[in-house]
């Protein structure tokens, strides 16, 4: 294959998913992976890719499309998808594991967090035992209620298979005890100097005053946190680690702190709220988890949670962690996700912009793809790029056995076919599934039937095209052709195939990952479909909802 005209149709392709503007740095990823000698001339990738991407994005998007299906049959199957892989096996699971999966409810959840979901269920399905989701909301101020109830669904549609669902805020009672014990054993201190006075402190590894003091006194000064005698910024109580410890980070950490912010579970009941690393120590303890799996973005918080675990003599459990993954082309951050809804930028928290699990799963992306896509990923340490392209070329192994096929005649444009009896066409409901029976087609009045504003571009006068398992028409003048029999030879001397509706037809559009809709039509039948996902031929899977559909993927 000529490497000039591979790095044209990678631009094509990704043009054509991201509103006509190829990225270079895509087609530069699939250069490298359809010719591994490109790895080490990257300055030639480069080049290709930058001038097939510059070509490409100064076309119409319907040139981009014709030259794409033209090209298409020379080029290797898109994205293969990746071998499959198993993962390692975990030490010390003699007798069935524990694992959690701990979200925070500060938002719904969204793909970067289906990874310890997939993870930590795959490794309790594996061994036996028991899987904990943990709601993680200690902080008042950092809660998006609906979240509570979203993130079981979202498990649920994930095919994680849960035990419990627990939450921290029931449980600011047992942290209390801990607390009291650590201050008691001397390995805590109630600190009520200014925040940034203790903090330049650790950094020159000195203690503050509260650190050595007797533990009577410190249990004195948390009792009034506790009571209210201290006031918000007033006083933290700290966990004591080592001072001189080489990551300043790791030095000293606080463990509670006071907030006069209300809960949305718990009210006003309390405000003295523990920290992420102080509550989590506590639980993976108390709930005996045997295994923690996390990213390694948590390597200081496992440090610090080490701590607490040998102050207190508790057996620690086993701590994993994989790489970072940086997914690209997404909308993840909860923060902004959530003002960008509350201002409408975003129609919901499933708004198919973004990607939170919601969205995949409005857009039908197959829930095992997901669960593959991270097994495959496994659980190294190095750090990765997702890979759209593989997540979806597992969802298309997982689609395509059972999807419906229909037609959708994106921006429809009548043409008029000449000298024709009245048109039937029978189409299988899935190509290799005899047993799912027919769809009946047939032109419309006067022989006129619509094809895709997309495929304009075949229909130059004098084109032989060939209407799916309708029959062949020879071009005359633009939305008028000559009707010339049912051959599907002509498909042997170059004729195209092209989608078409005629007589049934109904009004649809299809929102795609960019936000956009296309208009259309769509035959009748795929309107029973609710709630599934079908393929529209030449178009893509689509998860059909009402008269709309959400795009998956090609
Ligand atoms: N709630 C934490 C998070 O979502 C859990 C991390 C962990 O302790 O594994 O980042």
């Amino acid at each position: 294959m000529d490497i000039g005209i591979a790095a044209r149709f990678f631009a094509l392709d990704n043009a054509i998913a991201h509103r006509g503007k190829a990225q270079p740095g895509a087609v530069i990823g699939r250069l490298m992976s359809e010719f591994p000698e490109m790895r080490e001339r990257s300055k030639e990738a480069s080049a290709l890719a930058a001038k097939a991407c510059a070509e490409v994005n100064s076309m119409p998007s319907a040139e981009q499309r014709a030259e794409h299906e033209r090209l298409a049959p020379q080029m290797p199957k898109r994205e293969k998808a990746a071998k499959r892989t198993e993962l390692p096996d975990l030490p010390g699971v003699e007798g069935g594991v524990v694992m959690r999966l701990a979200p925070n409810p500060s938002g719904l959840l969204h793909l970067g967090h289906t990874r310890m979901a997939i993870l930590n269920d795959e490794y309790v399905k594996r061994y036996g035992g028991k899987l904990i989701v943990r709601m993680e909301d200690t902080n008042p101020s950092a809660i998006h209620p609906d979240a509570y109830d979203a993130i079981p669904k979202d498990l649920d549609w994930l095919g994680v298979m849960y035990d419990e669902v627990c939450f921290q805020s029931d449980r600011f009672d047992l942290y209390c005890d801990a607390a009291e014990r650590l201050l008691e054993k001397k390995c805590a201190y109630v600190c009520t100097c200014d925040q940034e006075v203790w903090r330049t402190l650790k950094l020159k590894e000195e203690p503050c005053p509260h650190r050595g003091a007797p533990a009577k006194d410190n249990i004195a000064l948390w009792k009034k946190m506790l009571d209210g005698n201290l006031q918000e910024g007033d006083a933290i109580m700290v966990v004591k680690t080592d001072l001189s410890h080489k990551n300043p980070a790791v030095r000293d950490f606080a463990a509670f702190r006071i907030l006069d912010t209300a809960h949305p579970r718990t009210g006003s009941k309390y405000r003295v709220y523990p920290t992420y690393n102080f509550a989590v120590a506590v639980d993976d303890h108390l709930m005996g988890m045997t295994h923690v799996l996390r990213g390694k973005d948590h390597l200081n918080n496992t440090i610090r949670q080490e701590y607490v675990f040998d102050h207190m003599g508790w057996k620690k459990p086993v701590f994993i962690h994989y790489g970072w993954v940086s997914i690209e082309e997404a909308v993840l951050k909860k923060s902004l996700i959530k003002e960008s809804v509350k201002d409408g930028t975003y129609s919901g928290w499933d708004d198919v912009r973004l990607g939170t699990v919601q969205a995949l799963a409005k857009r039908g992306i197959h829930p095992g793809a997901i669960r593959q896509y991270w097994i495959d990923v496994g659980i190294k340490e190095v750090d990765i790029t997702f890979s759209w392209d593989n997540l979806y070329a597992y969802s298309r192994e997982l689609l395509d056995p059972v999807a419906f096929r229909y037609f959708f005649v994106a921006d429809p444009q009548p043409m008029e076919i000449i000298g024709a009896p009245p048109l039937e066409a029978k189409v299988p409901r899935h190509p290799d599934r005899p047993e799912d029976g027919m769809r009946t087609l047939h032109s419309g009045a006067d022989g006129v039937v619509y094809i895709s504003g997309d495929d304009l571009s075949f229909m130059q006068p004098g084109a032989v095209i060939r209407l799916k398992d309708l029959g062949n028409v020879k071009v005359t003048a633009p939305g008028k052709a000559e009707y010339i029999g049912n051959d599907r030879s002509v498909l042997k001397s170059g004729a195209k195939i092209v989608h078409w509706l005629g007589a049934e037809r109904e009004p649809f559009r299809v929102q795609m990952p960019d936000g956009e809709w296309r208009e259309g039509f769509v035959e009748p039948e795929a309107l029973s479909q609710q709630g599934k996902v079908v393929q529209f031929e030449r178009f893509g899977f689509t998860r059909i909802e009402g008269r709309e559909g959400y795009y998956a993927h090609r």
